[in-house]
């Protein structure tokens, strides 16, 4: 492989930027923050943040590589377009790329469109904002069919930062942020150490969408198990009717060994909720909702199912319009709930 195909690709991604093959472009390494106890994704790395000159030689470099796909399709005939053809021909001709971790990635975003991008990893945010306007501005100039680039962020951070830079970040092209709310309760965010309370979520998500963002907001269904269900789902509504984000999106919780939260469940501190007993959790959350926003439940741990054997929910990235959908939404869950009756 020529040095010029040199670029880091992270592993984690919203799962709705899967579905629209995101460029995945990593500014920074890992999470600054690391701490919140649920959490695996990236508990063994440090934290670091890459130099603007490093960013830019990564998009450089997938330049180069979507150049030189192009230049084989025109070779072979193709017209440009990204064939299979043109694909195994840089391939014969820079094996390496077998071994590429970004290659694959690539080709995909390009024989999507090219539209989506996703900056990795855990909270780009935290970047110095002139770094973060340059290395967007960067990406946009390079691939200008980019029509949409969204992250990674922590409420905290956007709260610390002025509206004057979140403003000119967003101007730069940064449309969307995905913010991991978790819960809007006091007693559980402290629990999880997530470093933030419901105030500061909704001081950050406030803030966010002031400057301009799209505002997707991921809560943790059963993340309070059974001894804090009523309090975490009546305080996550009320958190989030002040946000009022663009998007609510539902990630339930699942305890991942080697976490705190999974040696709770293991000691008997934590009493994981039935599949019942978290769709009792989300009717409460979603009867207190006042919002205007997408509630969406786009992740594959949404998996209850009605007794004719279809899933409550739609997995679509766009989810449910509010106010509008509400009803149907709660009728959803008491499907859901009346195949569970006996459970
Ligand atoms: S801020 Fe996000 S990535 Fe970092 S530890 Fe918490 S949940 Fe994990």
């Amino acid at each position: 492989m020529t040095n010029d195909y040199h670029f880091e690709t992270g592993i984690y991604r919203p799962p709705s930027e899967g579905g629209s093959a995101s460029l995945l472009v990593r500014f920074t390494r890992n999470c600054p923050w690391n701490y919140c106890t649920f959490c695996s994704m990236y508990k063994t790395e440090k934290f670091e943040l890459r130099p603007l000159k490093e960013i830019k030689s990564d998009i450089n470099a997938m330049a180069a590589l979507a150049g030189d796909l192009k230049s084989e399709s025109i070779r072979l005939g193709g017209n440009g377009q990204i064939t299979q053809e043109a694909i195994h021909a840089l391939i014969n001709r820079s094996p390496d790329l077998n071994f590429h971790h970004g290659a694959d990635m690539l080709i995909q975003w390009l024989l999507s469109g090219g539209k989506t991008a996703f900056i990795q990893d855990g909270n780009s945010l935290i970047m110095p904002p002139k770094d973060l306007i340059q290395a967007l501005t960067h990406l946009k100039t390079t691939f200008p069919s980019i029509n949409r680039i969204t992250t990674y962020g922590r409420a905290r951070t956007i709260a610390q930062r002025s509206l004057e830079d979140l403003k000119a970040i967003r101007a730069a092209g940064l449309d969307r942020v995905h913010l991991g709310l978790e819960t809007g309760d006091d007693e559980l965010l402290k629990q999880i150490k997530k470093g933030v309370d419901g105030q500061g979520h909704i001081t950050g998500g406030q803030k966010a969408m002031a400057a301009g963002f799209q505002v997707s907001e991921y809560w943790m269904p059963g993340l309070g198990g059974k001894e804090m269900s009523e309090q975490h789902a009546l305080n996550t509504a009320r958190v989030l009717n002040e946000i009022n984000p663009h998007y609510i999106r539902s990630r339930p919780f699942r305890p991942i060994p080697d976490t705190q939260e999974y040696d709770r469940v293991q000691a008997g501190e934590l009493t994981l909720l039935t599949p019942k007993e978290q769709l009792l959790e989300l009717k409460l959350m979603i009867s207190a909702l006042e919002v205007t926003s997408k509630v969406c439940f786009d992740h594959a741990g949404n998996h209850w199912r009605t007794s004719k054997g279809d899933l409550v929910f739609t997995h679509d990235y766009e989810g449910y319009q509010f106010p509008e959908d509400k009803d149907k939404v709660i009728e959803r869950i008491d499907q859901g709930l009346n195949f569970r009756k006996k459970f």
